[in-house]
């Protein structure tokens, strides 16, 4: 058999490494554009800043390599400018002379990735893009004559893994988003967290302003502030590159990426996309998305050369899993966030939790921010979104895990995970998720929805904080008293009216409610607590981010409703 790929990255390598232990006699040609095959795009961003110090590395394999060891024909500076699909026949160009050379094919597969987003700004022709080598070589070259000052557009993954970066070449760097926030993929009470970092190392942010220009000099915001940028790069996002698949006439779905079926092939069936190019099965939605992640493509690259070799293989769809650092953070999401759910029209409930990574008296112990969203009536997992030090990973990829497994959000209960102090708690931070969730479901403890807490207060509810005396006085959340946990049992007395309890790190509160209910009180309401959560939100993003300073305050209320058991660990 015989069969052409086109791009020679993740999911263009993976098909043809997996299609050659499969199938000894195959002929396996790939055909990549760039100058180099099987290259660490995520690791351009960390080449540019001087973490991966060469470039070698970057490179995991090479034609000759490849040829060595599973006699793959791997033709680099060489792209595909046609398909002939009725007589299945690409035709090739080499990108150094321009020759070109017809190549038939049994089987074709399509992995030629994203492109990135050119908007048409004025000037932006001068920024810099980041996608394959030669790209990063290009921006690397710049750093190396020591600009004073950079813009980087937009602050999604890369512009903030590039901003970074380029800031760790003491660059002075400027990072510009339209939108409201910086890492969208986030919640803005999580993504906040990751804007404090970033102005904490020196990175000036500029939300919810786009740029209108892109000049000599730097950019011109739409507001008309210049802002100096000796170097610009361009990190808007990606779009699907379908370029061939429209020139083979092939289906492209809603979204614009190429149309495929549950074995990836498109609407010819002797045609396979995978990677970026596609659009993916929602795991959440059930519609289609466009997700760019290498997992995704390493995965449908192995599937498409099972099912090519007629092994057994059942489609599957994407939960959209990503993470990110930013300097000492790490940020990490998977499934849908609030404000798609919102969009969507989906019925969710919230949680947020702010545990320690690990057993609190343990050395190093560093805060988490978590936040679940699940559906209230059968508890499927929609969404969660982690920041912090320690554990984010391990969080956001248990919970993904979950989500794939069918497990719901009460299930993340009895989830049996590895403990010991210097890891997590006895009850891992998932695990104390799955007690809120069940409470929640169950009505446990009555919650309080996004908003209500202003009107309630005003209508007479008390907000109490039942950490200590000492905890209290060293920051509480405005307008609550101090009640001690330990003595909330006797002091919230008969017509004393609704209470509202806060905690310190969401697993205070529950215990309480029993007893107030008992005590008479007209509505006892039993919240977990985020004094935790109060003091992680940077009082330099309240004033920074005025537009956010309500919503970094409506989370901390809206983490108030969420309950959970006391911890013992
Ligand atoms: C800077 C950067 C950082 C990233 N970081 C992460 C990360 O941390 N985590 C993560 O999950 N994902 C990350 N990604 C995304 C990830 O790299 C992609 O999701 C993944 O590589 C997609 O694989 P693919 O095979 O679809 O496309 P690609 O890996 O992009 O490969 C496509 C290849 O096809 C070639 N090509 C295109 N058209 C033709 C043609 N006509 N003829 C010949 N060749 C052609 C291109 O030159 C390209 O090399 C990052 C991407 C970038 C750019």
């Amino acid at each position: 058999m015989r069969i052409v790929i086109v791009g020679g990255v993740a999911g263009g390598m993976s098909t043809a490494t997996r299609l050659r232990r499969l199938d000894e006699t195959a002929t396996i040609t790939v055909i990549e554009r760039s100058g180099h095959v099987s290259y660490a795009n995520c690791g351009l961003p960390y080449f540019v800043g001087g973490v991966i110090e060469d470039e070698d590395d970057l490179l995991l394999q090479t034609p000759e390599r490849l040829f060595d060891r599973f006699r793959l024909d791997v033709r680099v500076d060489s792209e595909v400018i046609g398909i002939d699909a009725t007589n299945h026949e690409v035709t090739t160009r080499s990108t150094c002379d321009g020759q070109t050379e017809p190549i038939g094919y049994d089987r074709l597969v399509l992995s030629p990735g994203a492109v990135p987003v050119r908007p048409p700004i004025p000037g932006f022709d001068r920024a810099r893009v980041l996608r394959t080598v030669e790209d990063a070589e290009r921006l690397a070259a710049d750093v190396t004559g020591a600009p004073a000052t950079a813009v980087v557009i937009g602050a999604g993954f890369i512009g903030l893994e590039t901003a970074e970066n380029l800031a760790r070449q003491s660059i002075a760097v400027t990072v510009v988003e339209a939108a409201d926030g910086v890492l969208t993929a986030l919640d803005p009470e999580l993504a906040i967290l990751i804007a404090a970092e970033l102005t904490a190392h020196g990175i000036a942010v500029e939300t919810g302003v786009a740029v209108s220009e892109v000049t000599t000099g730097g950019i011109v915001l739409a507001d008309g502030r210049p802002i100096p940028g000796e170097l610009v790069v361009g990190a808007i996002g990606v779009r699907p590159d379908v370029a061939l698949a429209e020139m083979a006439g092939l289906a492209l779905g809603a979204h614009g990426g190429i149309a495929v079926d549950a074995f990836n092939r498109t609407s010819d069936h002797d045609i396979y996309a995978v990677g970026d190019a596609v659009e993916k099965e929602d795991w959440v939605g059930g519609g289609n998305s466009l997700i760019a992640l290498a997992n995704i493509a390493n995965r449908q690259g192995r599937r498409v050369a099972d099912h090519i070799c007629g092994l057994p293989t059942a489609g599957s769809s994407s939960l959209g899993t990503a993470i990110v650092k930013v300097f000492d953070l790490a940020a990490a999401s998977t499934g849908w966030n609030e404000r798609r759910l919102q969009a969507e029209g989906r019925r969710y409930r919230v949680i947020h939790s702010h545990p320690m990574s690990h057993a609190g008296y343990y050395p190093g112990a560093q805060p988490l921010s978590l936040k679940l969203l699940f559906d209230p009536v059968d508890g499927t997992i929609l969404g969660a979104q982690a920041v912090g030090k320690e554990g984010v990973d391990k969080r956001i990829d248990v919970i993904a895990t979950a989500m794939t497994g069918g497990i719901t959000a009460d299930g993340l209960a009895d989830l049996e995970l590895a403990y010991s102090p210097p890891f997590s708690s006895a009850k891992d931070p998932v695990n104390m998720l799955g007690y809120m969730a069940e409470n929640v479901r169950t009505g446990a403890c009555d919650v309080v929805e996004f908003g209500e807490l202003a009107g309630l207060t005003e209508a007479g509810w008390t907000l109490i904080d039942v950490r200590t005396n000492e905890e209290h006085d060293r920051g509480s959340i405005p307008g609550s008293q101090n009640l001690p946990l330990d003595r909330l049992r006797d002091e919230v007395v008969a017509g004393e009216g609704p209470v509202v309890v806060y905690c310190e790190s969401a697993s205070e509160g529950t215990p309480r409610r029993p007893s107030c209910t008992n005590s008479g009180s007209r509505l006892a309401t039993s919240m977990a607590a985020t004094a935790r959560g109060w003091r992680l939100t940077p009082p330099m993003s309240r004033i920074r981010f005025g537009s956010s300073i309500n919503r970094c305050r409506s989370s901390l209320w809206t983490s108030l409703h969420h309950c959970a058991r006391t911890e013992h660990g």
